[in-house]
């Protein structure tokens, strides 16, 4: 299942582009050799917050091509990734750009440091939808067809499973975060959008600390998740 410890330094693995960035970036899901993918683990979907996708390449560079159960996307905002913004090329919060029932035209408020205040503007987009990462992530949900879906973010420290979902559970007690909402309310995000499609969805916060503190907590559980070694539940 695990890779040879001197080849863990690329990605072995499939992977298919989905779709492109508002930049032309192609957007990539890394896939197990066969078989269907029952979860699905997204990374960078807010372009600053670059430490999961490096979590996440760990975990998926830690296994060998045959052990591959699930699928990746290492980056979901790429263009946002390369600018080191939270939204993409446009300045949208692809967060909060799904089609939802309580999508708001409104600008979304955000902060950038731990204990300052919310209040950095970004736009949701001129309508649901409108960004390309967007709709391409939703025709990739819509064909894969996942149980569930594993969203990272940082740096809450915390596991957001509004669902009471196995897989939340799991994740909380793997990992020693506590299971708690993220706290405020977030229109036209994943979990959103999740909710209103019976999808599992839950958002894996990360804590604040070193990449290397983040790898040594976190790889070995998304090793798990990718490799399928937990249950998922309803
Ligand atoms: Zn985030």
């Amino acid at each position: 299942m695990f890779a040879k410890r001197l080849e863990t330094g690329s990605l072995r693995h499939s992977s298919s582009v989905y779709g492109k960035s508002r930049e032309g970036i192609p957007l990539t899901v890394w896939l197990p050799e066969d078989g269907t993918p029952e979860i699905l683990i997204l990374a960078a979907i807010h372009g600053d917050e670059p430490e999961t996708t490096v979590v996440v390449s760990d975990a998926l560079r830690a296994i060998d091509k045959g052990g591959l159960k699930n699928a990746a996307i290492l980056c979901g905002n790429p263009d946002g990734l390369l600018r080191g913004t939270r939204g993409n090329a446009i300045g949208v919060d692809l967060n909060r750009n799904l089609p939802t029932s309580n999508w708001s035209p409104e600008p979304v408020l955000y902060k950038s440091t731990r204990k300052g205040p919310q209040d950095i503007k970004l736009s949701p987009g001129a309508e649901p939808a409108s960004e390309p990462e967007t709709r391409a992530l939703l025709s990739l949900v819509d064909e894969m067809k996942p149980r569930a879906v594993v969203s990272l973010h940082g740096a809450l420290a915390c596991i957001d499973d509004e669902g009471g979902s196995k897989l939340g559970q799991w994740i909380a007690e793997r990992t020693g975060l506590p299971l708690e909402e993220v706290g405020y309310p977030t229109p036209g995000s994943f979990g959103s959008w999740a909710r209103e499609h019976d999808l599992t969805l839950v958002t894996y916060e990360l804590e604040a600390a070193s990449l290397y503190d983040l790898k040594e907590r976190h790889t070995p559980v998304l090793i798990e998740l990718l490799t399928g070694a937990m249950e998922i539940g309803e």
